[in-house]
C-alpha cells in the first residue's frame, strides 16, 4: 500500500482519491480551504443544485477507511512540497485554475471590471471573496467570453429575488442582487455563433428566464453558413441562437443580448482610474481559419459592469514545475515532468491544473483514471517516491497539526456541513453558507456541542 497527499479537494481531487482508495492505497486530501468540494461549492452556479448534488458521490468516498481530509492546509504556503514528498509515496497535484485570463486591453483594473473568477466565488461565499464589492448600479453589464462561465454570470444577474432565495447563493450576493440596477446583461463573443463553446442545455436555459428576454442580432445568423462541418454541439448552438434570433421581446424586464465578432478594445471610463462607463470594441470578421480579426469599424457599449468570463489559468506551487504559457502542471498524461521533461518520481497532475479548464464535471473522472492509473503503475514497479521521514499515519498528522493550527477534518467540515443545512432550512433554503474562515473552524472544533455557536453568514 502507498499514501499519497491528494492537493485540491475539488472533484478532480475526489475521483483521483476514489480511485487510488479502490486500488488498495491510502489517501491524505489537502484543501486550502476548510470546506471541500472546490468549484462544485465555490464556482457551479447556486441556481443548479442538481448539478452539485455530486458532492454526494464524493461523500461516500470520504466515507471509506483509509481516506482522511486535511483542510484549512494551503500546499505551497502552509506546508511545502518537499515537507510532503519526506512523508509521502505520492503526491498528485488537483489544485485547479484558480486565476483568469486577461483581456489585455486598456481600462481592465478600472473599477467594475473584474474577472469571472473573482464574481462567482463572491456570490458562491468564497471566504477569499466574501469582503469584495461589485457596483451593481449601473443598468447594463458586460460579459465577455462565450464559454458556459459566461452565461452563468449572466443568469445570475438577471434571475429575480424569488428564484434565488431557496439557493445557496451567499447572504452578501442575495443583498447585492437585491438592490440590483442592471437591467440587460450583453455576453460578448469575439468570433460567431457558430464557434461559441456554450454547450446547449445552458444555452437553452437563457431563453427560459422568468424575468429576462434573450435578444440575438438576425444578421450573426445569417452570416452563418455550411454548419455541416461543426460538431453537433455547435450545430445545436446555431439552432438554438437561430430561434432566438426570430423572437420578439416579450416586454420582461430584463434582457440579455448574445452579440458575436466583437472583441475588448478599451475598458473606457473617466480620467485613468474612474469606474467603467462602456467597453469599446471592434467588430470582427473571420478568417478562413475561423479565426477573429478587427475590421475598421467600432462600438462603445455603454456598461457600468465588465466582467471577463475568458478561460482560467492555474497558480503555480513553490517548487513544483510550471508552464507559464499554458499556465499548467507541465505532465505526461499526468505525471508530472521536470525542465528535462523527464516525470518526476511521485509527482502527479491531475484536472483542470493538468489538461486546461474544459470539460464538465463528470470529464474530471476520466482525467483522473489516466492519472492514477501512472501512479498505480509506477507503485507496481517502485518507481514512487521515498519518504525520508517518519511516514505512518500518525506522524503525518502529528506532524501537521503541530505545524499548522487549525487542520479541519471530515469530522470537522460534517459539522460545519450541518450547521450551514440546519441554517438553510430555517430560511427555507437548500444550505446558508458560512463564509468567514474563522466562524467554520469554530463550527469544526465545536464537537460534542449541543448548541450552535453564534455565527454571522452576512459580511461583518
Ligand atoms: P470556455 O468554454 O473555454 O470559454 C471561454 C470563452 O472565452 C471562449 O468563448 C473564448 O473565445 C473566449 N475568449 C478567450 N479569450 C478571449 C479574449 N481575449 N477576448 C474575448 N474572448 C475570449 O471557458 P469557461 O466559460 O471559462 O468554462 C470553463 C469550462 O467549465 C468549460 O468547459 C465549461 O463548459 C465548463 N463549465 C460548465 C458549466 C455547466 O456545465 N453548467 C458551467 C460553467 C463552466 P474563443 O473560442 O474565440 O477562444
Amino acid at each position: 500500500m502507498s499514501r499519497a497527499a491528494i492537493v485540491g479537494a475539488g472533484p478532480a481531487g475526489f475521483y483521483a482519491a476514489e480511485q487510488l482508495l479502490a486500488a488498495g492505497d491510502a489517501v491524505d486530501l489537502y484543501d486550502a480551504l476548510p470546506t471541500p468540494f472546490g468549484l462544485v461549492r465555490a464556482g457551479v452556479a447556486p441556481d443548479h443544485p442538481k448539478i452539485k448534488s455530486v458532492t454526494r458521490i464524493y461523500e461516500k468516498t470520504a466515507a471509506r477507511d483509509d481516506f482522511r481530509f486535511f483542510g484549512n492546509v494551503e500546499v505551497g504556503a502552509d506546508v511545502s512540497r518537499e515537507e510532503l514528498l519526506a512523508r509521502y509515496d505520492a503526491i498528485v497535484y488537483a489544485v485547479g485554475t484558480a486565476l483568469d485570463n486577461r483581456m489585455g486591453v486598456p481600462g481592465e483594473d478600472r473599477p467594475g471590471s473584474v474577472p469571472a473568477t473573482e464574481f462567482v466565488a463572491w456570490y458562491n461565499g468564497h471566504p477569499g471573496f466574501a469582503d469584495r464589492q461589485f457596483d451593481l448600479s449601473a443598468d447594463r453589464a458586460v460579459v465577455v467570453g462565450n464559454g458556459n462561465v459566461a452565461i452563468d454570470v449572466a443568469r445570475m444577474l438577471v434571475l429575480g429575488d424569488d428564484e434565488l432565495a431557496p439557493t445557496d447563493t451567499a447572504d452578501h450576493a442575495l443583498d447585492s442582487f437585491a438592490g440590483s440596477g442592471v437591467r440587460e446583461v450583453v455576453i460578448l463573443g469575439r468570433r460567431g455563433p457558430a464557434q461559441a463553446s456554450f454547450t446547449n442545455p445552458e444555452l437553452r436555459e437563457l431563453g427560459e428566464l422568468q424575468r429576462a428576454d434573450v435578444a440575438v442580432d438576425p444578421a450573426a445568423l445569417d452570416a452563418v453558413t455550411g454548419t455541416e462541418d461543426l460538431t453537433p454541439t455547435a450545430q445545436r448552438n446555431v439552432e438554438i441562437l437561430r430561434e432566438y434570433a426570430q423572437r420578439e421581446p416579450s416586454g420582461k424586464s430584463h434582457r440579455i443580448v448574445l452579440l458575436f465578432l466583437r472583441s475588448p478594445l478599451e475598458v473606457a471610463g473617466d480620467g485613468e482610474n474612474g469606474a467603467v462607463a462602456g467597453l469599446r470594441v471592434s467588430v470582427n470578421e473571420l478568417d478562413a481559419g475561423g479565426r477573429p480579426v478587427p475590421t475598421e469599424r467600432e462600438e462603445l457599449i455603454p456598461c457600468g459592469l465588465v466582467v471577463r468570463a475568458i478561460g482560467y489559468r492555474g497558480r503555480p506551487i513553490a517548487g513544483v514545475p510550471f508552464d507559464a504559457t499554458r499556465g499548467l502542471i507541465p505532465n505526461d498524461g499526468g505525471r508530472v515532468t521536470g525542465p528535462d521533461g523527464e516525470p518526476l518520481p511521485g509527482e502527479y497532475a491531475v484536472g483542470w491544473v493538468k489538461r486546461g479548464p474544459s470539460g464538465v464535471i463528470g470529464t474530471n473522472k476520466k482525467d483522473a483514471a489516466e492519472t492514477t492509473a501512472r501512479l498505480v503503475e509506477d507503485r507496481d514497479a517502485g518507481r514512487l517516491n521515498r519518504p525520508s521521514e517518519e511516514s505512518s499515519p500518525d506522524a503525518i498528522e502529528a506532524w501537521l497539526r503541530e505545524r499548522v493550527p487549525g487542520v479541519v477534518s471530515w469530522g470537522g467540515w460534517q459539522r460545519i456541513d450541518a450547521y450551514e443545512a440546519a441554517a438553510g432550512k430555517t430560511a427555507g433554503r437548500t444550505r446558508r453558507k458560512v463564509v468567514r474562515i474563522p466562524e467554520m473552524l469554530t463550527l469544526a472544533e465545536a464537537e460534542g456541542e449541543s448548541e450552535w455557536p453564534p455565527i454571522a453568514t452576512t459580511r461583518a
